[in-house]
């Protein structure tokens, strides 16, 4: 019997796809990456994904994980050998259980995140994760790479949302580690090895996740400012003030919004005069557990305070939810317009708050020294301390020249990062677009403990070989 076979006698024919109706799966998102497959196989529960796995650990035949292939860095996409099996979790789509009185669900990895929002929104909760792609990326995606978004600032990343996994080892086995406890100290925390591996030590098949209370409103505000100093300085007013209420701060620079409002032109910046052509905006979300009203007030007196003393130069509040939503997409929209325009070298940095503006202002001078003409689009989760400092084509340039430049930007960029004591990769992982910087910047002795650990989980290197880590001769 062929491996074919094999895979068709785990999952049923109809669920193991090959040419054409294997396409959609093989070329990444930004279509920065495309690769080749045996084949995409479809497993519809745990025992299924345990069968293919064993499969392929016996055939010696990779296998590439993949949840909404929304991820950013290439992570789900198998290289151009053909060799690899792509192993999509898009029918492990249950929401197994929910138990609001241990404020916590079980859902499976294929699980779009929009899904399980709303999931929880019907049992009277909140499931915080939530970004940009959240109406196809998956949790077990959102897990494997740690994903954070917009609510981090209050709730956490997706690490700090979950309790237990249940997993498929690279050998097949099943890992029953679905626990819904906030105390567990019993050994070695596996649950925290498997979230932000990027399928290369396992398959996760199920999680339990945190709930929280439902906000009773929301309400939000955009700001124009002058400087990112004064976004910072705003920042730390509204910590101040708005406390465990202030549940996104998010940074535009003037350019993002104006390639939004170009690209989608129903879009519109809610400003005028002066304020319409400032280089930096914040959107600011408040939870409030009393009222719209409520929230509106705080905004109104914190707000007022911060264009009287010249820290903000104008502000909107967003009079109702739909207002609110409309602000929320003009920011939405910036990798849309983003990849709408051309190809963008993109860094997902973390830098600590005090020094982003050092790190700004001297990288942003540094990158028109090398390259002159390109263009900032810089825009983030400011109050996590994380840029997507990227980098367009501007006058002088065109996608194709850029890219051929690509190493040199990262390199430039990176050492920047490192030199302000920040991450390469604050949300986005690794995957194959990081991998060879991480070589540059993570000290020899974690490069050897996570190499470590990738040799004892996964012995035949089966699991997403290539991705966060470069493949080592055995
Ligand atoms: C418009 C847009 C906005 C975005 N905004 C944000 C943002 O604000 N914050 C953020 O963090 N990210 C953001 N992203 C990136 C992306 O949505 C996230 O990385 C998301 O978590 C990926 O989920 P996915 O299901 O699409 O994963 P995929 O792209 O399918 O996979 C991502 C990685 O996880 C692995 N993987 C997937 N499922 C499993 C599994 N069950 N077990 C083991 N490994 C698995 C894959 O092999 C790959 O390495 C954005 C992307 C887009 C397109």
């Amino acid at each position: 019997m062929s491996h074919l076979d094999d895979l068709r006698l785990a999952v049923g024919e109809p669920h193991v796809l090959t040419g054409i109706d294997a396409a959609p799966y093989l070329t990444d998102w930004r279509e920065r990456y495309s690769g080749r497959a045996l084949a995409v196989v479809r497993p519809g529960s745990t025992d299924e994904v345990a069968a293919v796995v064993r499969a392929c650990a016996a055939a010696g035949v990779p296998i590439v994980p993949q949840g909404g292939n929304t991820g950013l860095c290439g992570g789900a996409t198998p290289d151009e050998s053909g060799h690899a099996v792509v192993l999509s979790l898009q029918r492990l789509n249950r929401v197994r259980s929910i138990d609001p009185d241990n404020d916590t669900m079980v859902v499976e990895a294929g699980c779009v995140l929009q899904t399980v929002q709303e999931a929880a929104h019907g049992a009277g909760r909140l499931f915080p994760l939530s970004l940009g792609a959240e109406g196809s990326c998956t949790i077990g995606g959102n897990l494997s790479t740690n994903a954070g978004g917009t609510q981090v600032l209050r709730y956490g990343t997706m690490r700090e949302l979950t309790l237990g996994l249940e997993v498929v080892t690279a050998q097949g086995d099943v890992w029953h580690g679905l626990r819904g406890l906030r105390k567990d100290n019993t050994g070695y925390d596996l649950r925290d090895l498997f979230i932000g591996s990027e399928g290369t030590l396992g398959i996760i098949t199920a999680a339990t996740l945190k709930l929280y209370p439902l906000p009773v409103a929301r309400c939000t505000a955009l700001l124009a400012l002058a400087s990112i100093e004064d976004a910072i300085g705003m920042l730390s007013r509204a910590r101040h003030d708005f406390g465990a209420s202030l549940t996104g701060f998010e940074l535009m620079s003037g350019d993002c919004l104006a390639s939004v409002v170009r690209c989608f032109p129903q879009q519109r910046l809610p400003f005028e005069g002066e304020a319409a052509a400032l280089p930096w905006y914040a959107l600011l979300e408040l939870s409030d557990s009393e009222s719209e009203t409520h929230a509106r007030e705080r905004f109104e007196t914190v707000l007022g305070e911060a264009i009287e003393s010249g820290c903000v130069k104008d502000a909107v509040i967003a009079g109702s939810v739909a207002q609110s939503n409309a602000l929320w997409h003009l920011r939405e929209s910036i990798p849309l317009a983003e990849k709408a325009l051309g190809k963008a070298i993109k860094h997902d940095v973390s830098i600590p708050v005090s020094r982003m503006t050092d790190f700004v202002r001297d990288t942003n001078h540094a990158l028109q020294q090398a390259f002159p003409g390109i263009r900032n689009v810089v825009f983030g989760h400011l109050g996590d301390g994380n840029l997507h400092y990227n980098v367009a084509p501007g006058e002088g340039w065109t996608d194709a020249s850029l890219l051929a430049r690509q190493d040199d930007v990262f390199a430039l960029v990176h050492d920047s990062v490192h030199a302000v004591g920040g991450s390469i990769s604050a949300e986005h992982g690794v995957g194959q677009l990081k991998r060879d910087a991480l070589v540059r910047y993570k000290e020899p002795v974690e490069l050897a403990l996570m190499r470590s650990v990738k040799q004892a989980l996964d012995p035949l290197g089966i699991m997403n070989p290539g991705k966060v880590l470069a493949v080592t001769s055995r």
